[in-house]
């Protein structure tokens, strides 16, 4: 086998007075330039161009890193790992079609590239892989652990899954064998009643209580010291479970949340209490179900103790589509009047969404995804009017991992006339979360490393650098329903959130955002 070294090495230095570099740090100075706008009495808006200076900092050391999942043992948190395990040992296997080699396809960060700028001299556009924007670690060396219900064993757990192909998977099969979930907590009440039969390595008690909270934590803490990390990054890609009723007085504030962790109050789900646990422990956690894992007193707690989250809802194959698609057609001028989206699934995600409680999760989180872009054109649409929207989610299990979406999309075009666009997206569900899960993690991490304020010269200047706010909302690309800072605005549109993502990490380097003007090829 061949070993992936991933040292990593600038591809690209910045050349610029208001960028330095030292052995530890990039310190950037970033004008950030914006539109404020005022009504005048007469109703016309005055646009007032504005410009904040912001100091960015980051780290350059990434250190060691851990990623820990909870369901680990599921069809995501096997695949994800059996694909690190290949890429890190640069595997090649047989299928029927031929051979096939490790990659990270799908992956945003591994996977993709950005326009760096163009060379001076022939005019020729520089792209560079994402990943070499800033010092980011490598899928290839993160140490990966969790938690799960079910106590298989990992390589026992990816032949249940039914994913991969039977030579990869006696490739990585000794090494999976050697990877067993810890214990998690299980209240039955919160996903499936489907899924009681694999819950065989279950802490006791099912109800949220402070001993969970302190076990989880001691699992991380136990899993940094046992490898040697610098950090851990937990996500959630354990089942989808149903709402947690808003309670006043039980999950409203950070102290009434952890006062019903306490009292053992039953709408406290697992996954709050792993974000809980996360928070305290100051590992980000990101939540890649539909569930409201993050209950007002979460957030509150999160933003108490400066820890990182994200969520909700890996957005993977339907909704990513969805959010290309509609932002498409609506900056196009046409007016989208319906969605029509049926799926059928026959994995254990599907099976456990064929309850109720846990589909109404799904649905909720994956209708919200059109309303930025509808309330945006105001042209197209009067205020309030909407498309019609639905979902519809089905179990077959025959179909397995392989999920089918069928989408319609109808609009209305030129002079009443209509456009009819039909989608069939047929993939293996879980190889379009897993790049996802690497992502979130990347980002994620790399958010650790990242301090800014306003400059000195600003009015808004501050004297310390400060992380991000808590709720991660530049993790949007990767997420269905994301989760932004309390009162802040909600971006589902896909080219929009990855421009978030790209423009953040170059102001880093004191690059200006890649404004597609081309000026430089349009002289006459
Ligand atoms: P899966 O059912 O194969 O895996 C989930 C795992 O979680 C199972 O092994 C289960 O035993 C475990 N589990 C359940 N409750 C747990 C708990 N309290 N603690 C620890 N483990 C627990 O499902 P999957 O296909 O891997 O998907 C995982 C989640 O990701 C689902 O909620 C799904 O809706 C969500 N999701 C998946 C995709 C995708 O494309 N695959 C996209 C968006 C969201």
């Amino acid at each position: 086998y061949t070993t992936v070294t991933n040292e990593h090495k600038d591809l690209f230095t910045v050349d610029s007075p208001n960028v330095q570099y030292t052995d530890n740090e990039i310190k950037s100075k970033y004008v950030y330039r914006t539109t404020s706008v005022s009504q005048a009495g007469d109703g016309k808006y005055v646009a007032t161009p504005k410009e904040t200076v912001y100091d960015f900092k980051v780290e350059r050391k990434v250190g060691k890193v851990g990623m820990m999942l909870v369901g680990w043992g599921g069809n995501n948190g096997t695949t994800v790992t059996a694909g690190i395990i290949a890429n890190r040992r640069g595997l090649a296997w047989d299928t029927r079609e031929g051979p096939r080699a490790a990659n990270y396809y799908g992956s945003v960060v591994m996977s993709s590239t950005m326009k760096l700028g163009t060379e001076a001299k022939t005019g020729k556009e520089i792209n560079i892989p994402f990943h070499d924007v800033l010092p980011m670690v490598h899928p290839n060396d993160l140490v990966i652990g969790g938690w799960d219900i079910s106590g298989m064993n990992l390589a026992q757990a990816m032949d249940r899954a039914a994913v991969l192909e039977p030579t990869l998977k006696d490739m990585v099969k000794k090494e999976m064998a050697e990877m067993k979930p810890l214990p998690s907590v299980y209240y039955p009440d919160f996903i499936a009643a489907n899924q009681g039969e694999r819950a065989d390595n279950c802490l006791e008690g099912s109800k949220a209580s402070m001993a969970h909270v302190e076990k989880l934590r001691k699992d991380i803490r136990d899993f940094k010291e046992t490898h040697g990390l610098d950090k851990v990054i937990v996500q959630w890609t354990a089942n989808t479970e149903r709402y947690a009723d808003l309670i006043e007085g039980v999950n409203d504030t950070a102290e009434n949340l952890m006062k019903a962790v306490e009292s053992g109050h039953e709408e406290v789900s697992p996954s709050t209490v792993f974000a809980i646990a996360c928070i305290l422990e100051n590992a980000p956690f990101i939540n890649g179900s539909p569930q409201n894992t993050f209950v007002p007193g979460a957030i509150k707690l999160a933003e108490k103790h400066g820890a990182f989250i994200g969520g909700d809802d890996f957005k993977s194959g339907q909704t990513k589509m969805k959010s290309a698609l509609v932002d498409f057609m609506i900056n196009a001028g046409i007016k989208l009047t319906s969605i029509a989206s049926y799926n059928h699934l026959g994995n254990n995600d599907g099976m456990n969404l064929s309850s109720q409680k846990q589909f109404r999760s799904k649905e909720i989180s994956k209708s919200n995804v059109v309303d930025d872009m509808v309330e945006a054109n105001n042209v197209l649409y009067k205020p309030g009017e909407h498309p019609n929207h639905t979902v519809v989610i089905k179990y077959m299990p025959a179909v397995g991992d392989n999920k089918r979406a069928l989408d319609e999309y109808y609009a209305e075009i030129f002079m009443g006339g209509h456009q009819t666009i039909s989608l069939f997206n047929v993939c293996e569900d879980s190889l379009l979360a897993s790049p996802l899960i690497i992502d979130l993690v990347i980002i994620a991490e790399m958010m650790t490393r990242i301090t800014w304020k306003a400059d000195e010269g600003d009015e808004a200047a501050a004297k310390d650098y400060k992380g991000f706010h808590s709720v991660l909302s530049i993790l949007s690309y990767m997420l269905k329903a994301p989760l932004t800072p309390p009162g802040t605005p909600v971006v589902n549109a896909l080219a929009k959130q990855r421009g978030a993502l790209t423009n953040i990490f170059r102001a880093c380097v004191g690059l200006q955002p890649e404004s597609d003007m081309t000026l430089e090829h349009k002289m006459f």
